[in-house]
């Protein structure tokens, strides 16, 4: 597939994220109310007289989202017959000029575990064994999350406060990143019934860059036997524009080889990951390079698993995929991987060095699809740390 040429100039340079194929979806303002747009080149298009009437009041997409995959296909078409090299010109807003938001209500959000070479690490530096947990080839593993403290790009976050062993409390010392690729899914399911893989592919509405902000201290000493709690539920981060299932088409790839028969439940009819190159920036610093084939289950996976016991999947709920984690270390997703929990720490180029996050750190993730002579790009997924508050003299 080529680049589909727009009359937005800035949207046919080979350099754009944001080219005609791609058409991701946000929710921006420039002063006045939050507004859905599209992004295309540097510029957005708002999509108030697109569509069904009213369906963009929110400033969310969730309401269009409920209306599931006959309109998406409708509505993308729509907008890229607006954009198309010769159509009318529009007016268009300016992206530098816009502040993004939340492009969509949170429903509930769970995190996998699905980045086999990450499990592999964190048994290794948690519990000293090499190998993964027994059930790890059979189940996608995941745990409920916050939806709560899902967060837009661009949103500070705050060192959190906790438990970090028998008797200590205080601003957690340990604090990472998680490079994940968050899938929204865009039409529910009853409850009682569970949806097969295909299914859960077509219900799946698109994708953002999700960072699992982690607290590593936190989460060793509460983690046994329930999984992450405090660690996990203080920030989320996703990058502000949801890139759609219908621009990522030409980019699935299958998942690898399954070295343990799945049961059929979980088989998948088409290729179900997708090859988007992804980095970790650490004060403008790449410190991390891998891609989303490394995942071992799919995002549909993931769901079609969520929902065999009969758990309803709602509109707007969050599946974050698990750490994407390579096999060489340049290609590890966490800074508890990095820097193997502060045994090796590294060093950037300004001559610090870094084992966990300090106050004042900006982590960003980028990511991409690179097709030929354009780009599906996802935009930043980016945050700044602040220090922790004062310990309330209540607590300790
Ligand atoms: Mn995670």
């Amino acid at each position: 597939m080529a680049l589909k040429k727009s009359w937005v100039t800035s949207a046919n340079s080979p350099e754009t994220g944001f080219p005609l194929n791609n058409l991701p979806y946000g929710v921006f303002s420039t002063g006045g109310a939050a507004r859905c747009g599209v992004a295309i080149g540097d510029m957005i298009l708002t999509v108030d007289e697109l569509g069904p009437a009213g369906i963009f009041e929110a400033g969310n997409w969730n309401a269009f989202m409920a209306l599931g995959p006959k309109a998406w296909a409708a509505f993308r078409a729509e907008v890229q017959a607006a954009l198309s090299e010769g159509a009318e010109v529009r007016p268009l807003v300016a992206q530098a000029g816009a502040t993004m938001h939340m492009p969509f209500a949170v429903a509930e959000y769970t995190d996998f575990y699905a980045g086999r070479q990450h499990a592999e690490n964190m048994g290794e530096i948690l519990r000293g064994t090499k190998g993964l947990p027994a059930n790890w080839l059979h189940i996608p593993i995941g745990y409920n999350g916050r939806a709560s403290s899902v967060v837009v790009s661009g949103t500070d976050i705050r060192r959190p406060l906790g438990q970090l062993g028998a008797g200590r409390f205080g601003p957690c010392q340990k604090l990472d990143i998680e490079l994940e690729l968050g899938a929204i899914v865009g039409t529910g399911s009853r409850m009682g019934q569970p949806v097969s893989v295909a299914e859960a592919d077509e219900m799946i509405f698109g994708y953002v860059l999700l960072n699992d902000w982690s607290a590593r201290d936190i989460q060793g000493w509460e983690y046994q036997p329930l999984g992450p709690f405090q660690s996990k539920a203080f920030a989320t981060s996703i990058s502000p524009w949801i890139v759609t299932k219908a621009a990522l088409e030409a980019f699935r790839k299958p998942t690898p080889l399954r070295e343990e028969l799945l049961l059929p439940y979980l088989n998948e009819q088409k290729p179900g990951l997708y090859d988007i190159e992804l980095e970790v920036q650490l004060a403008g610093e790449t410190i991390s390079h891998t891609n989303a084939t490394r995942l071992y289950y799919s995002a549909a996976q993931q769901l079609t698993h969520h929902s065999i016991g009969g758990c309803p999947m709602r509109v707007g709920d969050l599946l974050g995929s698990g750490t994407i984690s390579g096999p060489l270390p340049a290609e590890f997703g966490s800074l508890m991987e990095l820097s193997w929990n502060g045994a090796k720490p590294f060093t950037l180029a300004n001559g610090e060095t870094r084992s966990f996050i300090e106050d004042g750190d900006t982590l960003t993730l980028t990511g991409h699809a690179q097709g030929d002579g354009f780009r599906i790009g996802f935009g930043e997924c980016s945050g700044t740390i602040l220090p922790a508050i004062n310990t309330p003299d209540w607590a300790t």
